[in-house]
């Protein structure tokens, strides 16, 4: 199911012309506006759900980390950090569930 106002959505549903790294019936990975190193992408779901804990669907689960995998063989990237961040106050600012890809450089070891 789609959001009408969700920016995610949109991207997903292919309205702003983004260029996909994978696409998959289910899930869409894209870069991020604002990278915030060298490698920074985002794997989605398309359908609309606010955050990870609204999936119930476990096979949904792991196809967004089957998309991870995917992303980071296609575009050789080895060793890379995932984040999910779930509800403001962990940092969520678009409530359209993503995980973030970081790589390319070395990233501290902070959960700040
Ligand atoms: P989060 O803070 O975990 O919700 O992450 C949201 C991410 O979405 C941020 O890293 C933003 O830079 C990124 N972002 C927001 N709008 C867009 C957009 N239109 N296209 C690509 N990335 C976006």
């Amino acid at each position: 199911m789609k959001k009408d106002d969700c920016i995610f959505c949109k991207i997903a549903n292919g309205d702003f012309g983004t260029e996909f790294i994978i696409e998959t019936n289910d899930i869409v990975a894209f870069r991020d506006l604002n990278p915030q190193a060298p490698e920074h992408i985002l794997v989605i779901p398309k359908d609309h759900y606010d955050n990870i804990s609204q999936i119930t669907d476990t096979n949904l689960l792991g196809k967004l980390l089957e998309g991870v995998q995917k992303v980071t063989q296609k575009i050789g990237l080895k060793e890379f950090r995932t984040v999910i961040n779930t509800g403001k106050q962990a940092g969520q600012s678009v409530f359209h569930v993503h995980i973030h890809i970081l790589g390319g450089k070395e990233l501290k070891p902070t959960f700040d």
